[in-house]
């Protein structure tokens, strides 16, 4: 069902509800996964009845429908404590699209990954209801659903994956050794696919909204606000490539910004004040997104004067940014003023057999399918590697 609200004719009417990105441990509230719920309590025992496993450790999806659980093709299943092997040829960190694509060629390639799988185990597209800009759906898949295939798939092939956060690494010599809870795991190469987090304005009536009217991907979720009036929380080139894009679909945009000045090159400032549906509000902040199953408006406040007042509106998109996470490769690897993985030479770091993949370097595209296109690059280029340093035989399945 939907969740935006269904009385709009030009609005789309099947099952499907935005993508939302909320941690989803909301106690017995209603899921803004549509008829998907994810239970992310922990082990086995905490999937309700009817409740599937999947092969994320802990985190069950429980479908309401008949044909929303994925079917796991047989193949090992993940590890949630157990560290099982701790060294490969190829070690990957982080189990979004890019490092579940890179598990998969690196698998096939007989290289017995290792994937290191983080606290979100699936990445950000665990966290997404929809997923309708993914090759090969053409009804569209739940994100949960879509990653749940992907790490089956890489796991059919031989990959080992292990649902932690690593917390130091060394790369000063050969293997490279990376931790995660007091275990060290060893790989003759790395590949690092640990993607970004969008940033959040983080009040409660937003958190409680995402995925009901309250989004950080314009590009994902703007196709759901057809003739609607929405507001875009920023005031950077992203937020004004947000605001203009978002005019393709709704009525009206309001660009909200709490300072005067904004970061934005002028070109986008020029635009977005230029545009007849965006409306620039400076000196704006949230207060409050109201609204109770779904966003009906927000509570504005004047930064200069605290002044508050109320606003209809059905969606808002905030662009504020996001962080990559790379702290712990910091000392290591290139960064850039972002803070954003450098990758020279296609997915290379500036050290020998360690490569990058994914957000965690591209802050331009960010979407499921570049990142597993750069795993698979990353795959292809470790592989091949590898085999240069006599580390790997020549048995590649991705040589054509
Ligand atoms: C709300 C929302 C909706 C979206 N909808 C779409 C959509 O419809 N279509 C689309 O194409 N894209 C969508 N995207 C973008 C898409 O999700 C990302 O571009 C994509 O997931 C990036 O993949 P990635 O593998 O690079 O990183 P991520 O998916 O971010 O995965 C990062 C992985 O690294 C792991 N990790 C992080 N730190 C550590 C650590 N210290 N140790 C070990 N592991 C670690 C995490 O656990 C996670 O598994 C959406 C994004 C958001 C936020």
């Amino acid at each position: 069902m939907l969740q935006l609200g269904d009385d709009n004719d030009a609005h789309r009417d099947d099952n499907r509800t935005m993508t939302d990105d909320t941690n989803g441990a909301q106690d017995g509230g209603a899921s803004p996964f549509g008829a998907m719920k994810i239970n992310f309590g922990g082990g086995p025992e905490a999937a309700p009845a009817g409740g599937a496993l999947t092969p994320f450790g802990g985190i069950s999806i429980i479908s309401d429908g008949p044909d929303e659980v994925p079917a796991q093709p047989a193949g090992p299943i993940g590890y949630t404590g157990d560290p099982g092997r701790t060294e490969t040829h190829v070690l990957i960190i982080g189990s979004g699209p890019a490092g579940l694509t890179a598990a998969i060629y690196a698998a096939r390639a007989n290289l017995q990954p290792i994937v290191l799988a983080g606290s979100t185990p699936g990445g950000q597209l665990m966290l997404t209801s929809d997923v309708e800009n993914y090759p090969g759906f053409p009804d569209g898949i739940d994100g949960p659903e879509l990653m749940a295939k992907m790490r089956a798939q890489a796991e059919r092939f031989g990959s080992q994956v292990v649902d932690v956060d690593i917390d130091r690494v060394d790369f000063s010599a050969r293997p490279f050794r990376v931790w995660a809870r007091g275990t060290e795991y060893r790989g003759q190469s790395v590949i690092i696919a640990t993607g970004a987090s969008a940033l959040w304005l983080n009040l409660e009536s937003e958190q409680r909204l995402r995925g009901r009217g309250v989004s950080a991907c314009a590009t994902c979720d703007g196709f759901f606000f057809r003739n609607r009036e929405i507001a875009v929380v920023g005031g950077g080139d992203s937020a004004m490539e947000e605001a203009n894009f978002l005019t393709k679909f709704a009525s009206k945009v309001h660009l909200l910004h709490r300072r005067d000045g904004f970061r934005a090159s002028k070109i986008m400032i020029d635009r977005t004040y230029n545009h007849p549906k965006i409306e620039v509000h400076t000196n704006t902040e949230v207060a409050e997104v109201l609204g109770d199953a779904k966003v009906e408006g927000l509570r504005l406040r004047d930064t200069a004067t605290g002044e508050e007042r109320d606003l209809p509106m059905e969606g808002l998109f905030i662009a504020i940014g996001h962080k990559p996470n790379t702290d712990v490769f910091a000392d290591w690897l290139d960064v850039d003023a972002k803070g954003y993985l450098v990758a020279h030479d296609h997915t290379r770091s500036r050290i020998d057999g360690v490569f990058i993949a994914g957000d965690v370097h591209d802050h331009r595209y960010r979407q499921a399918v570049t990142a597993a296109g750069d795993g698979c690059k990353a795959a292809i280029d470790a592989e091949r590697w590898l085999e240069s340093e006599g580390l790997a035989e020549h048995q590649t399945a991705t040589t054509w």
